[in-house]
Parts: C-alpha cells; structure tokens; sequence
C-alpha cells in the first residue's frame, strides 16, 4: 500500500510539475505582451483582456483607461476606449492610414466601438469642430476595414499595406484609422437634411452636391461636406503621423475594400489621397 501510496503522490507530482510548467509555458507570451507595453496603456489592456470576452462594463472600462499617443497640447484630445483591437504582428509596423466616416455623431460611433464585441473600432475620430477622439491606442489594431486575412474583398490594397512574402496580409495590421465625424450620404428632410438614420444633420453643415459620375456613390446626390476645421485637424494629424512613423499611405476605405463607400465623393481626394498612379 505504502509503495502504492507513494507512486499516485510520485504521479501527480510529476503531473503538477507539468501541469504548472504549462500554465507558466502559456503564459509567456501574454507576460512578453504586458512587458513591452507603454506604460500608459498597461491598465486598459489587462482589463480589456481580462474582460472582452465575458462583457465590458464601460465604466469601469473608463476607469481603467490610456493615455493618448497625442499631445494634448497641440491637439484638443478626448480617450474613449473601445477594447475592439488585437496586438499587431509588429508593433512598429504602421505604414498606412486608412480616412472613414462615421454615418452619425462620433459619440454614437464611439458608444458602439465600446459595446460591442468582437466589433468594430477606429483609432480616432476627428469632430466635426476640429476635436479629436482616440478610442484605441496606435500600437495596437483597430477593427476598421474587414479584409479578413483574404484579397476576396480587398484586392486594391497596395502591395506596401496589404502584401507580405507574396500573401495577402491585413491592412488593419499595417494602417492606423481615422474617422471623421460625417453624415456620409443624406436625404432632403422636414425642410433640412437627415443621415441614413433619419436623424437630422447638424443645422450649421454645408450640404455637397455630387454630380453622380461615379456609380460607387449611388446612395444619393446629397452629401455633407466635411468642416474646414476637420481638414485642418486632419491635415496636422496625418503630419504629426508622418513626423513618428515615415512617409505614410493614406488612402480611403473605398480605395482598400471594394465593398465600401467612405469617405465618400465629398472628401478632397487628391489633396490628401497618396497618387496611385505612380
Ligand atoms: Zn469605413
């Protein structure tokens, strides 16, 4: 009995040991994550980590949560974070940005980003008052194009953003987005213009009139025009990019995934759209 005795407690020594040794093996790579975080990101990625898969509760989700890769004196900067992001292959390897629209106000684009999951997310949103919103931190992946690891619905991406040893590989990986607050399409309404939502735009918005030339923008002739600030901001944020990661891409979602339509015709392509032609 005794040498019997023995042998289970020899067994399941062994098989703690292991047991443990595996747990410990796992947990490797989450300890490599969490080690080489900034330190201004650190609560919010182990709550969102902890959390994501189980419901966020956004208070506490806004208590745990970074600090934004701008400076808050050249930029007028909110966080609102969204745990709707996955770590890059490589960290460093940001060579794009991809410009979006929000269909709505940002607060009910950034209110989504935050409860659903898995979702969609963007790194900021420009207001339509030159105010920002970053609701992922740039070192990680936002959720804001949807290739799916496959060229089926997004063939035009640039070798640079979406090419790797010969594969197709993601734009979220290679791209930080932007969204800018903006109605997109919208529809004559109660004496003023309403988004797809029948919610009314903002009184003070100019309305773009688009000529129709395009067959990708049939959902009306109607567009809102995106503010002078905004362009501004944009304009000094895409810099500010330029200035920490290298000469970027910067194309629109429509030009990356076929299935897309923003920015829209009523965005200034060719003054801030890389020429592709070259
Ligand atoms: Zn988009």
């Amino acid at each position: 009995m005794k040498a019997k005795f023995f042998i289970r407690f020899l067994v399941s020594t062994v098989f703690l040991i292991l047991f443990n040794f595996q747990i410990v093996h796992s947990d490797d790579y989450t300890e490599r994550i969490a080690d080489d975080l900034r330190p201004g990101t650190r609560d919010y990625y182990t709550y969102c980590m902890s959390h994501r898969d189980y419901g966020i509760d956004i208070y506490e989700l806004n208590e745990n949560t970074f600090v934004s890769d701008l400076d808050g004196n050249e930029f007028q900067v909110d966080v609102k974070p969204s745990c709707n992001f996955s770590r890059r292959l490589n960290d460093t390897d940001i060579r794009g940005v991809v410009i979006h629209y929000t269909n709505g106000s940002s607060q009910s684009a950034y209110s989504w980003w935050q409860n659903q999951y898995p979702g969609t997310s963007a790194h900021y949103i420009i207001n339509r008052d030159g105010s920002i919103i970053q609701s992922i931190p740039e070192i990680y992946a936002a959720y804001h194009i949807g290739c799916y690891w496959s060229d089926d619905l997004c063939g035009n991406c640039p070798d640079r953003l979406c090419s790797n040893k010969g594969y197709f590989y993601d734009p979220e990986e290679t791209t930080i987005a932007i969204e800018l607050e903006n109605a997109g399409p919208v529809f004559p309404d109660a004496g003023w213009y309403a988004d797809i939502f029948h919610n009314p735009i903002p009184r003070d918005s100019v309305i773009f009139v688009y000529d129709g030339s395009d067959p990708l923008y049939h959902a009306s002739i109607y567009y809102e025009a995106f503010s002078e600030k905004q362009l501004e901001v944009l304009e000094k944020l895409l810099s500010n990019l330029e200035s920490r990661y290298g000469d970027l891409i910067i194309l629109g979602h429509s030009d990356i995934q076929q299935v897309s339509v923003d920015p829209g015709p009523a965005f200034p392509r060719t003054k801030f759209f890389t020429d592709r032609s070259d």
